[in-house]
């Protein structure tokens, strides 16, 4: 930000001068995040009223639950730093990380980041993400239907939180739930399996209702049991290799909500999530970087991101031309903008002699 300090578009823009990097960094741990979030629920809000969020073919709004690390340092910590011990050649150490929940709505062509919130010392991830989804229960209440998580949240606390707020839930079903996972298994050797087209893959899928896991929570659930199938050319001899996949859900989805086939397309979405959203965040817009290492400032960072990063994404798949976007890549959109933050900046260099 401190080279586009003599943005002519940026001060015309802001109405003033650009605050130095430092400031920002020293602004942000000040900054109380609820504020950063209430921009994003009217972003939200406007967005909702122009009709710009739209469900799937499904019907069904979902919601991505995930947590991600962050800044693992041997050396620099905060009050707010997570730790554990790792042993190396030189004996053990303690590293410190963050860890954060990120919420990411899933409409039609559109992901929208909801919120964040951090891991603090002492709880676990299931403990953040129940924190965090009371937050977008209150600020979002009607903008899903159902959460999407992976197999850390197949665990009864996130089932009866959602289950009492009338949302339904659908994880991953691996070991760490190995009874189900046995029971399941089981009994899907006694059923006929139904055949599902997606593509170029063959998936054979098994839908079966009436699992009850966890007594304290008054709901049956349901599993799908899914083994998939496509084929691949090698790079090294370019022949053709088959790849199988299997995948086990558990969900409290009911069929007449969502049939097999959506509950492929649902489960296998929180992976989509996984590739764009966050590793777009990553990747492309440096969300994991920590510019000041203070709690506060790291949250605000992230939820400023998630700002940013919803606009732009509006921006593409609601403002511009699908004849446009066939012709141009997002990155281009991107860099078309940052020219104008640059012109007038950059002092023209000098020519060779
Ligand atoms: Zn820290």
């Amino acid at each position: 930000m401190e080279q586009v300090k003599g943005s002519p578009f940026l001060r015309e823009w802001l109405g003033g001068p650009l605050p130095s990097a430092d400031s920002i960094g020293r602004i942000s741990n000040l900054i109380e995040p609820d504020t950063v979030r209430e921009a994003n629920r009217a972003l939200y809000s406007q967005l909702k009223r122009n009709k710009a969020i739209v469900a799937p073919w499904h019907g069904l709004m979902a919601l991505v639950v995930d947590g991600h690390e962050s800044s693992a340092s041997y050396l620099r910590c905060c009050e707010g730093c997570l730790r554990r011990e790792i042993r190396t050649t030189a004996g053990t150490r303690t590293q410190y990380y963050h860890r954060t929940v990120s919420a990411m709505l899933l409409a039609e062509d559109l992901e929208i980041l909801l919120d964040f919130e951090p891991q603090r010392p002492g709880e676990d991830e299931v403990a953040t993400a129940i924190r965090l989804l009371t937050q977008v229960l209150s600020a979002f209440p009607r903008a899903f239907d159902v959460v999407l998580a992976d197999a850390l949240y197949a665990d009864p606390r996130f089932f009866s939180f959602l289950v009492s707020h009338g949302k339904d839930v659908l994880t991953v079903l691996k070991e760490n739930q190995p009874g189900l996972l046995q029971e399941a298994r089981t009994l899907s050797d006694l059923v006929e399996a139904t055949e599902i087209s997606a593509g170029p893959k063959k998936i054979e899928c098994w839908d079966m209702e009436g699992f009850t896991p966890w007594p304290e929570i008054k709901k049956s659930f349901r599993v799908v049991r899914t083994r998939e199938r496509s084929t691949i050319t090698r790079q090294l001899d370019q022949k053709p290799e088959e790849q199988v996949s299997e995948w086990f859900w558990l969900t409290t989805l009911k069929p007449p909500q969502a049939n097999s086939k959506a509950m492929v397309e649902l489960g296998h979405s929180r992976w989509d999530i996984e590739n764009r959203g966050f590793n777009e965040l990553v990747n492309e817009w440096d969300a994991d970087h920590v510019y000041r290492h203070q709690p506060t400032a790291i949250l605000v960072f992230l939820l400023l991101c998630a700002l940013m990063f919803n606009l732009f994404h509006a921006f593409w798949a609601r403002n511009l031309k699908p004849a446009l976007k066939e012709k141009v890549t997002m990155r281009h959109v991107a860099r078309t903008m940052l020219e104008e933050l640059y012109a007038g900046v950059v002092p023209p260099l000098a020519r060779p002699p």
